[in-house]
């Protein structure tokens, strides 16, 4: 199709490229009608250029845009070529001091706590940067788009309004010019002129709404019949849905409807096809009936080309008129002016106003251009932001309703604005007192709000689908109320205070209709059917929270304002409750004398409310009246005497019964709704608005009772007034047939109701109510939460209720109650309470959950006996000391003191002493306790404080000491108490009795003090020493429960430490085995000692026969490793693995045809072998295996479940520790001693003359070879053809080894050997391929390579203590990989041996085998080594194995000399050492010269010698270290201590362990006869004398160590660095989800449809897909978003993993919720980078996924 129509397009384009701007300019200058000449261009061109196709041509568009249509208009508007007019406009521009950066997707953006005037304010990074926050407190999020930076706008931040770069100019005059001063009088008519006309052009165009006709004057004369259907994005579809559709609609592949998914997605629309209108008729009708079905369809349009060609020019245009308003202030004023412009039919007719009121009907990208324009036009423009305002704040109504109706994000949508307005303190001022603002939305709000009872109180549970959904829409104009409350006036006008209370009272009215809402009535005898619907009406009330106390916070500042609302908000609540009274029965209360008259109501059988907004307002107003001046100078001017008390607390008082009632069990039937609304009532994030504040109003209402009356209403309330009123009714209670479960609820209810009277009491911490300054309250709220436990920074800010600001106030605080401690290499930083704190505790403080209560108690009590041994009452948590209440509260008290108090005290002391039944509680008890020490609390506080002459009227300790009257006859309280004292079975209350005594004993003696009277004080004292010898003779008697007790524990602890050790095994298999290891090394110490330890060659030392005992972990059987014995086999994991990879772009093509006998230096890709070093049977574990696949078929065919492991793959857990494994290696004994325990060297040839008999061998079997595989099969059999290929002497190639393994260690071998295959090819298992021993050769090489690094990266020794898994697991995959070849075909190993060999010594036809720079020596060493014994086993000369090790040794060493002299020795420096060059030194100078000689002087000049060695001894190192593990696990030798620490290089210890001379330039004197000509054929191969001309690249040695990325100190750099990247494959469009890639830094667009690709024929995100090739299917990557460390392995498996970024409080953010200021820990990114290196990452990802099965089920292919 494209090339078809290309030929058009070309036309097309040599006919526009006459027209020329300047001439078109020019003619309109001289139009007389400008304004149809202007629509003529565009009628004939637009077309002409947009729409000429199926897709957008964007390059070629634009340029003819700029060419055709743009350009006249800026030749026009500047009067001369724009290239000048723009540059001299912006010269003389002022520039504004606003920054005005519209945010992009993602993009980082700053807030500063201390300065700015809400959160909303927010800075560019720039900004930020050069602003003096960047030193404050500060939160950093990331942008959602849209919104810019408030830099410059001096009524965003207190301080600092402008950064260095938007300052203002000092010598610039302060107050505002008009910006069209700066500009010509011909300039503005024209720009006038032309801004007018294209504006109206582009609102015109934009909001045309016939399909297939255009307005009149652009109508064109001919008319094409070609037709576009038009997709509209919707937020009902899915992503799947409509690419589903798409396919069938319009016939197009999946990739294709993906992309137009995504563009519908992210634009808003897109053409899905092109042609004539039947055409796309048809199209349309198929996606309107496949998405009909269950919601509405998707919206399609089929639209005429030409239409759509002047839609995307308009769009154009909107974005020219942003950035052409950018060079010049008055080019927007002029702009703003056009937009707001009146149009001709008055009212609503301006463009900005027809484009708001169209917003709801444009699409997603048409919204987000003018969005734009109007940011960057109106907003900045400071005058028109008012009127613009203004306009904003009249049609505030009409734009709500049309975002109703829409079903887009308010993100796009118009009414998104109101933030930008709302927050600026004076515009919302002006927009309160002129337009009204406050009630506008309120009244706005509330007409969405249906439907309503009788009463008009909202029924969330009637809501519709619909009306539910708009529900959720209209809850934005809450946050539009929060914006214009934000900023509270400093002063008020008469004007201000008229619409505020305006404004008020519509709010009232909302909370009206919310107060009684979702009422509920107690299921008795069924349970509930349906769970009530709840979650609507506490979702009104949280996000009410912020704007009702915003709205106390406004009434706060102006006392006549509090008045006035308080009044009203009275006046509402007493409607609320008309007729409350009348429809009841009143009743007749009375207990000791005192009688009050109440209604008769019982909430457990009448309806009641949780939702009381209208009386907890009133608490709120009320008390700050109390606050107030007018309180303390004339308290009769406040509205109190409307008053009714009673009225007041009856609804607050119904809401604590009924938590107490769901507490006692009564509400079970009435399911979790209720249960959840309890919760929330109780919650952090709404109690400051409900539960708070019904303890204030009860606070409030009996302040104002008789307390007896109150108590009496209370009892009844709570149904106990029986109980208390009655004598003897309590122990008849119990004593009667009384049902358990009554009692039990009864004692419920009982201990809640004395712990509301210990809150109603004791909560003064709240200004107005108590004399506490703001700090108290939050310092009190700290010190309760910590006294539970120490706690991190997020976890106290989440315990703490957040303002309007999300400020908490902590910070101000902390300091003074808590120490921080500083998090290690895991958790978090804490926070622990000083203890100097502890006294201000309060076991009864209000806002703990039962369970923090508890916990806090045991852990102050603990903290009391750790730091007071030695006081009496150690273990007593008396109440604190109060600040003294405000006097509108002062009558508090006296609940205390009152009649009916003290009843109830002594009926439940009465209780607790007669001790029968169930009647009484402990924690009844301890309420009462505790309330009689609050009671002493004050007296004592009142009698210290007392003035001279004042009598103190509170006397409670008086009234306790008085006996109960008759008939009854009672002991007093105290008399009570002195008893308790010594009941056997209260011994938890002991202390706190005895502390209550001791209390009264001081408060008496100042009483008696005030009345000298000395007697009482020896009174006092003798009770005291009482006390005293009780409290000795008691220390003793817990001394000696103490003693017991720790022998207790010691034999606890003993048993403890065996079991411990049964869990821990491998930990002490490891310590056990390091005793064994030093016992043996002692025994076998003379003879080892003196020895120089040698790990081969002639010189190589003998280790002692050691038996090897194993014990299997599953059937425990012990078991020595032996030959023909039973298999044992360790757990096992193989991976391929690009760890050490120089080169991360190859990747193998096709694995199947992959040859991988030569490993490239670069490493690209190798195979890892790790275990967890558990030992079982092979037939035990077979036995397990078969069990676990089983069980894992059964499991998903029953539940469709994912797991951690990969069943069909091989994967199982290992039984012990569950690490992931997927095969299993067998333990052997040294291979090399079965074969060959003679270690015989003398009559052993030297290197030369074995070089040339096995290269005779190899030539000699590769004749044979030739033959078999020659056209005559049958001839191979014929033995005189053998006779051709002359056999070296002793050499017998028909000889077949007999395998000494047991049957059970062959079939381990190969099963190890295949699954090696089957994970490093990644091809399907094949035992019989060639390849596998290779593969196995590999693994071993590979593994003790990675090893090496990771112990050299962390400057650890080569030997020293290693984990013994590390340990076991090489070992055993050494021996395993040397004893592999038993298990393979003879000529195939053999056939690897040669190729291997003849890479080193090339035979006669040396055929096509890589050059020494292309092949890794130490994969080149083991495979030689390890395929050596199938070429000698049929040797009989007399060469021994040991013999072939030492040659192949040697000889590999020295390529790799040549190899590192090629490669490495290049570069110059100038530390050229100064005395005479040594011997070595020479040596090498020569060698290097004679390599020279070979390569034609191609090598640069020679370096010094002394620099030669260096770099030989450096690039040789890790293949030292590498082959020194080698054969230390082949052959068993020990490795020399001095290896084993850490220190010098142990270069000379090294080569001696390996036998070599430590001048390694003399293995080639030594050898040199052979050497010359090796070195020379080296030399030779074509791909050197490339790399020496500078043709291609080589390894150089030592290779560089990998890591991790190099991650910034700021976070915010990387989120600056993520927000600037967009998507490789939708065309510049943001990434959502960036990640970066912590291997190679790529970053990725994950976890989206654009930049899914296939793998294996599965479509996969772009994080998989980079696992496959970058890691070989393991990835570490950072999700830059989240701020959260990602691990895939393969594509099923994955994890999150803790960010290296920690806060200032040492705590990370995933989510990047709390948007603290992030900076990188080194120590956690070495931790993540020490995972990767040791291979450990996929072992990590089982464990977490096994710790937390919800990550099993996340799909991670798609990331
Ligand atoms: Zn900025
Ligand atoms: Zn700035
Ligand atoms: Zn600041
Ligand atoms: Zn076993
Ligand atoms: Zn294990
Ligand atoms: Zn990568
Ligand atoms: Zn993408």
């Amino acid at each position: 199709m494209a090339s078809e129509l290309e030929p058009e397009v070309q036309a097309i384009d040599r006919s526009l490229l006459e027209c020329s701007a300047e001439e078109t300019a020019a003619k309109w200058l001289q139009a007389t009608d400008l304004t149809s000449e202007v629509y003529q261009h565009l009628a004939y061109y637009v077309p002409k250029i947009y729409c000429r196709g199926p897709n957008p041509v964007p390059q070629k568009e634009d340029a003819l845009v700029q060419r055709i249509l743009l350009g006249p208009m800026e030749w026009y508007l500047c009067g001369e070529d724009p290239a000048f007019g723009f540059a001299k406009l912006e010269q003389a521009n002022k520039p504004s001091h606003l920054c005005g950066r519209v945010f992009k997707v993602g993009e980082p953006t700053y807030s500063c706590r201390d300065c700015a005037v809400d959160p909303t304010c927010v800075l560019c990074m720039e900004c930020f940067l050069a602003s003096v926050h960047r030193d404050h407190r500060y939160r950093m999020t990331t942008s959602g788009g849209g919104g810019f930076c408030d830099c410059g706008d001096t009524e965003a931040w207190k301080v600092g309004p402008h950064c260095q770069k938007h300052g203002p100019n000092p010598s610039e005059m302060e107050e505002e010019e008009d910006p069209l001063v700066h500009l010509s009088e011909d300039m503005i008519a024209r720009t006038y002129n032309i801004f007018a006309i294209m504006f109206r052009y582009a609102v015109e165009i934009l909001t045309w709404e016939k399909e297939s006709e255009l307005p009149a004057d652009l109508e064109m004369a001919e008319k094409r019949d070609t037709y576009y259907c038009m997709l509209f994005n919707d937020e009902v579809h899915t992503y799947e849905q409509v690419i589903f559709t798409l396919q069938k609609a319009v016939n197009c592949t999946q990739k294709e409807a993906i992309s137009f998914a995504t563009t519908v997605d992210r634009d808003g629309r897109r053409s899905v096809r092109y042609g004539d209108f039947q055409y796309c008729e048809q199209a349309k009708s198929v996606i309107v009936r496949n998405t009909s079905r269950q919601t509405k369809p998707l919206k399609v349009q089929v639209m005429h080309s030409s239409i759509v060609a002047h839609q995307n020019f308009g769009l154009k245009l909107l974005s020219w008129l942003g950035s052409i308003i950018g060079y010049s202030d008055g080019l927007r004023r002029i702009l703003c002016q056009v937009g707001l412009q009146e149009g001709p039919d008055g009212e609503n007719c301006s463009l900005v106003d027809r484009l708001m009121l169209n917003d709801s009907q444009l699409w997603k990208g048409a919204r987000s251009v003018y969005h734009q324009l109007f940011m960057s036009s109106l907003l900045m423009d400071l005058k028109y932001k008012k009127l613009f305002a203004i306009r904003f704040a009249k049609k505030y109504q009409q734009l709500q309703r049309g975002f109703m109706e829409d079903d887009h994000e308010r993100a796009v949508s118009v009414t998104a604005l109101s933030v930008q307005l709302f927050t600026a303190p004076t515009l919302a001022r002006m927009l309160i007192t002129e337009e009204n603002l406050m009630t506008v939305i309120m009244t706005t709000f509330m007409g969405h709000l249906r439907p309503r009872d009788a009463q008009g109180r909202l029924q969330f549970e009637r809501y519709t689908a619909l009306q539910a959904f708009k529900f959720r829409r209209v809850q934005s104009l809450i946050l539009d109320l929060k914006y214009v409350l934000i900023s509270k006036p400093t002063e008020w006008s008469e004007e201000l205070r008229q619409k505020f209370l305006e404004g008020f009272d519509a709010f009232l009215e909302l909370l009206r209709c919310m107060q009684g809402m979702d009422p509920i009535t107690r299921q008795v005898g069924q349970h509930i059917e349906m769970e009530p619907e709840w979650e609507a009406a506490f979702t009104l009330q949280m996000k009410l929270t912020h704007v009702i106390s915003m709205m106390q916070d406004w009434c706060a500042l102006d006392e006549k304002v509090l008045i006035e609302a308080y009044k009203r908000c009275l006046a509402v609540l007493a409607q609320c409750h008309s007729g409350f009274t009348d429809s009841e029965q009143p009743v007749t209360l009375s207990i000791c004398g005192h009688s009050v008259e109440t209604i008769r109501y019982c909430v457990s059988q009448e309806k009641v409310s949780i939702h009381l907004p209208v009386s907890r307002l009133l608490a709120g107003l009320h008390v700050l009246l109390s606050k107030s001046e007018a309180a303390h100078k004339c308290p009769e001017l406040l509205p109190l005497s409307e008053l009714s008390p009673p009225m007041l607390i009856e609804h607050p008082l119904r809401c604590f019964v009924l938590c107490a009632q769901v507490h006692a069990g009564m509400w079970r039937r009435n399911g979790f709704s209720l249960v959840n609304q309890i919760y929330y009532y109780h919650n952090v994030k709404c109690r400051r608005e409900m539960f708070d504040k019904d303890v204030v109003m009860l606070q409030t209402g009996v302040s104002m009772m008789d307390p007896n009356h109150f108590l009496m209403i209370m009892l009844s309330r709570f149904e106990l007034y029986q109980i208390f009123s009655t004598p003897e009714y309590g122990k008849r209670f119990s004593s009667e047939t009384a049902h358990k479960d009554v009692v039990h609820q009864n004692n419920t209810l009982i201990e809640e109701m004395l712990y509301l009277i210990i809150m109603l009491v004791g909560e003064r911490f709240n200004r107005g109510v108590g004399q506490v300054s703001a700090t108290d309250e939050i310092r009190r709220e700290i010190i309760h939460q910590l006294s539970i436990r120490p706690m991190a920074h997020s976890e106290l800010v989440k315990s703490l209720p957040e303002d309007e600001n999300k400020e908490t106030g902590m910070e101000s605080v902390i300091e003074t109650v808590a120490h921080f401690r500083k998090p290690g290499l895991t958790g978090r930083g804490m926070y622990e309470l000083k203890p100097e704190c502890a006294k201000e505790f309060n076991l009864y403080f209000y806002h703990f959950s039962r369970a923090e209560q508890s916990k806090a108690e045991e852990a102050q009590r603990k903290l009391k006996r750790q730091n007071r041994e030695d006081t009496a009452l150690f273990a007593a948590l008396p109440p604190p000391v109060l600040p003294p209440f405000c006097p509108l509260f002062a009558s508090l008290v006296n609940i205390l003191q009152c009649d009916v108090m003290l009843c109830i005290m002594g009926t439940i002391l009465q209780w607790a002493v007669e001790h029968n039944g169930y009647a009484w509680s402990e924690s009844m008890l301890q309420r009462v306790l505790h309330l009689i020490g609050m009671a002493l609390q004050e007296e004592k506080q009142h009698l210290e404080n007392v003035a001279e002459e004042h009598v103190v009227t509170f006397t409670f300790s008086q009234k306790i000491s008085r006996p109960g009257d008759a008939p009854n006859n009672s002991p007093s309280i105290l008399a009570m108490l002195e008893t308790l004292q010594n009941a056997p079975y209260l011994e938890l209350h002991k202390d706190m009795i005895r502390w209550i005594l001791k209390t009264f004993n001081t408060i008496k003696k100042i009483r008696e003090r005030s009345s000298t009277s000395p007697v009482a004080e020896t009174e006092g004292s003798i009770l005291e020493e009482y006390l005293r010898d009780k409290d000795k003779a008691e220390r003793k008697r817990k001394a000696e429960i103490a003693r017991l007790r720790r022998e207790k524990i010691m034999a606890q602890m003993s048993e403890m430490q065996r079991h411990f050790i049964d869990e821990n095994r491998e930990l002490f298999q490891q310590t056990l085995e390091l005793d064994a290891s030093t016992s043996t090394a002692s025994e076998s110490s003379p003879m080892v000692s003196d020895l120089v330890l040698t790990a081969l060659g002639p010189a190589q030392t003998r280790v002692p026969e050691q038996r090897q005992f194993v014990t299997c972990i599953l059937c425990q059987e012990e078991q020595e490793v032996k030959v023909e014995s039973r298999a044992m086999v360790l757990a096992a994991f193989v991976q391929r693995s690009t760890v050490l990879s120089k080169d991360r772009r190859k990747c193998v093509q096709d694995p199947e045809k992959y040859d991988p006998l030569f490993m490239h230096p670069d490493l690209s890709c190798g195979t890892h072998t790790g275990s967890c070093g558990h030992v079982m049977h092979a037939h035990c574990w077979q036995r397990y295996f078969d069990s676990v696949q089983a069980k894992e078929q059964r499991r998903q065919q029953r539940l469709r479940l994912h797991t951690s492991y990969d069943v069909e793959n091989g994967e199982f857990l290992c039984p012990l520790c569950e690490r992931l494994s997927n095969t299993v290696i067998p333990l052997l004994l040294p291979p090399r001693k079965i074969f060959n325990s003679r270690l015989n060297f003398s009559d052993q040839p030297d290197l030369t003359e074995w070089v040339r008999t096995i290269s005779q061998q190899t030539t000699a079997l590769q004749g044979l070879r030739k033959e078999e595989s020659s056209p005559h099969p049958a001839s191979s059999e014929n033995p005189e053809n053998k006779e051709k290929v002359r056999l070296p002497e002793g050499f017998r190639p028909d000889f077949h080894p007999k395998n000494p393994y047991s049957k059970s260690i062959k079939e381990m071998l190969r099963t190890f050997g295949t699954a090696t295959y089957k994970v490093g090819l990644k091809v399907h298992p094949n035992e019989e391929d060639p390849r596998v021993p290779i593969v196995c050769w590999g693994s071993c090489a590979y593994t003790i390579q990675s090893l090496e690094r990771v112990l050299s990266d962390e400057d650890k020794p080569l030997f020293g203590p290693l984990p013994c898994r590390l340990d076991d697991c090489l070992r055993s995959l050494t021996r395993f990989a040397a004893a592999h070849w038993t298990v393979s075909s003879l000529s195939v190993v053999q056939g690897h041996f040669c190729k291997l060999f003849t890479s080193l010594v090339p035979g006669d036809s040396p055929g096509e085998l890589p050059c020494i720079l292309d092949v890794d020596m130490f994969h080149l060493l083991v495979g030689l080594v390890l395929s050596f014994p199938a070429l000698q086993c049929q040797d009989f000369s007399g060469i021994s194995l040991g013999t072939g090790d030492l040659h192949i040794f040697h000889l590999v060493t020295m390529a790799h000399i040549i190899q590192i002299l090629l490669t490495s020795c290049t570069e110059e420096n100038g530390m050229d050492q100064e005395e005479p060059p040594g011997e070595e030194e020479s040596a090498a100078l020569s060698l290097y010269n004679t390599l020279r000689e070979h390569t034609g002087s191609a090598l640069k000049e020679t370096p010094s010698g002394w620099h030669l060695c260096r770099s030989i001894r450096a690039g040789i190192m890790p293949f030292l270290k590498c082959s020194a593990l080698f054969f230390h696990y082949l052959n068993g030798v020990p490795s020399p201590p001095e290896v084993q620490v850490t220190g010098t290089s142990h270069f000379e210890h090294l080569c001696n362990y390996l036998c070599l001379p430590s001048n390694l330039i003399r293995l080639f004197e030594e050898n040199s006869e052979i050497m010359n000509s090796l070195i020379k054929s080296w030399c030779h191969h074509k791909e050197v004398k490339r790399f020496l001309a500078g043709e291609r690249d080589a390894i150089s040695y030592p290779r560089e160590p990998n890591r991790l990325l190099d991650l910034p100190q700021d976070y915010s750099n990387l989120i600056n660095q993520a927000s600037n990247f967009s998507c490789p494959k939708s065309g510049g469009d943001k990434s959502r989800a960036p990640t970066l890639c912590l291997v190679c830094g790529a970053l990725l667009c994950s976890q989206s449809y654009c930049c899914q690709t296939e793998l294996d024929g599965e479509d996969v995100g772009a994080c998989t897909a980079h696992t496959d090739s970058c890691g070989c299917g393991v990835g570490v990557f950072l999700r830059v978003r989240e701020c959260q460390v990602l691990f895939l392995a393969g594509k099923t498996k994955g994890c999150f993993y803790a960010p290296p970024y920690l806060d200032d409080y040492g705590e990370t953010d995933q989510g990047l919720r709390r948007g603290n200021p992030l900076h990188l820990c080194a120590e956690r990114f070495q931790k993540i980078q020490k995972l990767w290196q040791q291979h450990s990452v996929t072992e990590e990802i089982g464990h977490a996924q096994e710790a937390n099965q919800t990550l099993v089920g996340i799909d991670w292919q798609h990331l």
